[in-house]
């Protein structure tokens, strides 16, 4: 990193305070010096109590302002009523970094968060930065830095992975892990309760670093999701972030009146804008572990093609039964391959992936097989399992393995499925192994996100297409309706706004109840549909509110009387403000676009198979904000009835690019109106010709400028 950073003051001091030094062992004070000290940090450090005169034979210093030299950052220990008047000497000392272990802030509410308010003004006031409070430290593996300011029981080893935890017990068992798997760390921040250091800024600052390759985040909640989407996308692209998030979303109460708002789960958000920002997500810290190993450990496959190599039937089954699921394919193994298999290994053995070597294979066959496989063109990585047989030590395998690996550039993921010790001895007695599971489960898990990785780096970036409105009034239209206090906007505005975005509208007559439906066929036009509306009537076929195929006056006539006997019956009658005098549209796909709003992370924006049955069929996708053309695509491909769209059984193609620019429509319509907090548009029909294309049925609902999200 050439230019200095303000987090610089943090992660690269050239002097520490420990603020809250203890000679006493077990204690805080006393364990994150003796960190300190024992990790080497390359600088110099100042202890500070006015109870002791020396502690661990270093000079201790009574107050911070007593320390002659220049202190750069300054570790926080005291307790919680002394935090602010300590770091108040801090700024007047110009120290720039604060890490505050100490808790007692916003995490126990009323006088915890005036004083968590007070810390921020003196950061203000003072400019320094601030890691914490209620963390337990931060550590620098770096050679030339060594600083390892935390409480944990341990020496990391320094390496390429940083790691960021929102709970500090976590971290000391994320480092445990780590440890166990003996792999390097560049970072590792525990951010307590994120005053001002969170994770945008250290995704930021390890984006620029070197020594990172990996980043590894365990979240519990987002603190600004628009930043975090703008960086990830692009550090994704440079470097893997995987990411646990327990949890769920500001739980803001949601209004399930639409589709989109019903369907859209609480974690739909997280996981839509995850997935666009190609972060890996994944759901326990065992599953971090994981991925991070194979990360660390392998090179990037340069295809989706796994060869699976075994000694026994059931795990390699296991293993391409999640191949499958996981979007990953079989390798097919070229004859030269099968044929040199079959020159050394026994007649029971199959030489056809997956290759069976049967309970007789040792570790020279491994090696052999595993060589032969990786030389194919046509394998981008491997699994070889293990089943250890009585004769064999699941050593010996590993050794072989890792020789024939070593010759090639391609991610050989092993599973051992041996006894504990074994796995204990692993990072000492295999130092340059690929990995190695336990289970095959893993061992796919891992190989997947790397594959998922692949893929995202090579998709090319998307881009936001933008339309431009063309009717402007509808403007003074939706402020009307805010004005108004907001709620389901009557059919024919609807229909205007989302003519407005180039969307294609049912020509249309809206009628109040007593109305003469008769009179509104001329513009409309034969054949015709006829529709309840009224603002709570959610669902109008259930009740008989939808007519469709009325061919003349006489049709038209009768469904009418029928339909007000109908509504009479099912005692809706009151909620009945109208009726609809609806453009049939031609038959083709029910589709669904839809909107909902959620409280922290925005606009969400679905797309489905829409009609009657959406909620039951649930196949749709999700995207937050902003939605690329590459997004829109990917959108319309991800959910299970793609290939209907595609058609099959003689029907013909609908034009999908017709469906992928209504969703950016969609998205160009619902960021230019925050004022528009949910949307359905069920059903759209889409039909192979363009221009027959209709929206059907649509509902949009307006805020009353109360519930505006901050967008
Ligand atoms: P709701 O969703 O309230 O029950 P819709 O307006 O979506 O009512 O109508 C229900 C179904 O009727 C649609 O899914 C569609 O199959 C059919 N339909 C409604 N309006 C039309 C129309 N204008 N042209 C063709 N079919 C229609
Ligand atoms: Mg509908």
């Amino acid at each position: 990193m050439s230019s200095p950073h303000s987090l610089d003051a943090i992660f690269k001091p050239s002097s520490i305070a420990v603020i809250g030094a203890s000679p006493r062992r077990g204690t805080i004070g006393h364990e994150l010096l003796d960190n300190l000290i024992r990790y080497g940090f390359n600088g110099m450090v100042f202890p500070v109590n006015p109870k002791h005169k020396f502690i661990k034979s270093i000079k201790c210093h009574p107050t911070v302002s007593s320390i002659v030299d220049p202190v750069d950052l300054a570790i926080i220990i005291v307790p919680k009523e002394h935090v602010l008047g300590v770091a108040e000497e801090c700024g007047e000392r110009g120290v720039k970094g604060l890490v505050i272990i100490s808790a007692g802030f916003r995490e126990v509410g009323g006088e915890g968060v005036k004083r968590e308010k007070a810390l921020l003004a003196l950061k203000e006031k003072y400019g320094f930065r601030i890691v914490g409070p209620n963390c337990m430290g931060v550590i620098n593996a770096e050679e030339n830095v060594r600083m390892n300011a935390t409480f944990a029981p341990l020496e990391p080893k320094s390496g390429s992975m940083a790691f960021m935890t929102q709970s500090g017990a976590l971290g000391v068992a994320i480092l445990l892990a780590v440890a166990r798997l003996d792999l390097g760390l560049s970072y590792f921040v525990s951010v307590g309760n994120k005053l001002d250091i969170a994770g945008n800024d250290l995704l930021e600052y390890w984006d620029k670093d070197e020594n990172t390759k990996i980043i590894a985040l365990y979240l519990e909640s987002f603190g600004e999701p628009r930043r975090f989407t703008q960086l990830s996308k692009k550090i994704t692209k440079r470097k893997p972030i995987i990411l646990v998030k327990s949890g769920t979303t500001a739980a803001g109460a949601r209004a399930a009146s639409s589709h989109t708002g019903h369907l859209a789960g609480l974690e739909i958000a997280v996981d839509a804008l995850l997935h666009q920002c190609g972060v890996i997500r994944v759901s326990t810290i065992q599953e971090m572990m994981d991925v991070v190993l194979a990360f660390s450990k392998n090179p990037m496959p340069r295809g989706g093609r796994i060869g699976v190599l075994t000694n026994a039937g059931g795990p390699a089954i296991m293993a391409t039964d999640r191949l499958v699921n996981e979007d990953l394919a079989l390798a097919t193994l070229s004859d030269k391959t099968q044929t040199k298999l079959r020159s050394f290994l026994p007649e029971e053995s199959s030489v056809r992936n997956p290759v069976d070597m049967i309970a007789s294979a040792g570790a020279d066959e491994y090696g052999r097989a595993l060589d032969i496989m990786l030389a194919d063109d046509a394998v981008d990585a491997v699994i070889a399992i293990f089943v250890p047989p009585i004769m064999v030590e699941p050593g010996e395998v590993v050794k072989k393995i890792t020789e024939a690996t070593r010759k090639y550039d391609k991610p050989v993921f092993s599973v051992v499925m041996a006894e504990e010790k074994f796995y204990e001895e692993i990072p000492r007695r295999f130092k340059d192994a690929p990995p190695v599971y336990r289970f095959p489960e893993s061992a796919v898990r891992a190989l997947a996100a790397m594959d998922r990785q692949r893929k995202w780096v090579e998709q090319p970036e998307g881009q936001v297409k933008t339309f431009e409105p063309e009717d402007p009034s509808v403007r003074g239209m939706v402020k009307e309706a805010v004005a108004s206090g907001g709620g389901y906007m009557p059919p024919d505005q609807v229909n205007r706004i989302l003519a407005s975005y180039g969307f294609p509208v049912c020509r249309l007559r809206f009628l109040p109840a007593d109305g003469d439906v008769l009179q509104a066929t001329a513009d409309v036009g034969y054949p015709l549909v006829l529709k309840v509306f009224g603002r709570n009537i959610t669902h109008k076929s259930d009740i008989g509110g939808v007519v469709t195929g009325i061919k003349n006056q006489d049709m038209l006539a009768r469904a009418h009387t029928d339909m007000q006997e109908k509504l009479e019956r099912a005692g809706v009658s009151r909620e009945v403000e109208g009726f609809l005098v609806q453009e049939m549209a031609q038959e083709g796909k029910e589709v669904i676009f839809g909107m909902t709003t959620d409280p922290k992370f925005g606009p969400v924006l679905m797309f489905g198979m829409g009609g009657k049955y959406v909620e039951i069929i649930k196949d749709i996708a999700f995207r937050v904000m902003p939605v690329t053309d590459i997004d829109a695509r990917e959108m319309v491909r991800s959910i299970k009835s793609y290939p209907l769209l595609e058609g099959v059984r003689g029907d013909e193609r609908v034009d999908i690019e017709f469906i992928e620019e209504s969703i950016q429509r969609l998205a160009q319509m619902v960021s230019d109106w925050p004022e528009i907090l949910e949307l359905d548009m069920n059903p759209v029909m889409v039909t192979p010709d363009r221009s027959a294309c209709r929206v059907v049925d649509a509902r949009i609902r307006i805020s009353s400028g109360e519930e505006l999200p901050g967008r």
